[in-house]
């Protein structure tokens, strides 16, 4: 085995454009790149994680999803089109209109 003797690198300042100055108003945008096939733009429909189950007004939360009946508060009932379901007991509460 033999050691590789220590290479100092140096360290090359990026090859980037330099920084407009504060005041200017224009700064080089960079091509959008559009979304080819094979890469599907998704529809954000509804958000994802506990956090999507709440709704803060100012100081007071709201619950988004109304909560299991069997299961009890915790559990949280996911929203379907036309009815609601607890993923934990599988309660189905039909939406009524
Ligand atoms: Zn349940």
């Amino acid at each position: 085995m033999s050691k590789k003797p220590p290479v100092a690198k140096k360290e090359e300042p990026p090859a980037t454009t330099p920084v407009p100055l504060a005041g200017a108003e224009e700064v080089a945008a960079e091509p959008a790149r559009k979304a080819e096939k094979g890469k599907k733009v998704r529809k954000h429909k509804e958000e994802k994680g506990v956090h999507a189950m709440y709704k803060i007004e100012g100081d007071k939360i709201s619950r988004a999803r109304p909560t299991c009946e069997r299961c009890g508060p915790g559990y949280f009932m996911a929203d379907h089109h036309d009815r609601y379901t607890c993923g934990h007991c599988g309660f189905t509460r039909y939406k009524q209109k």
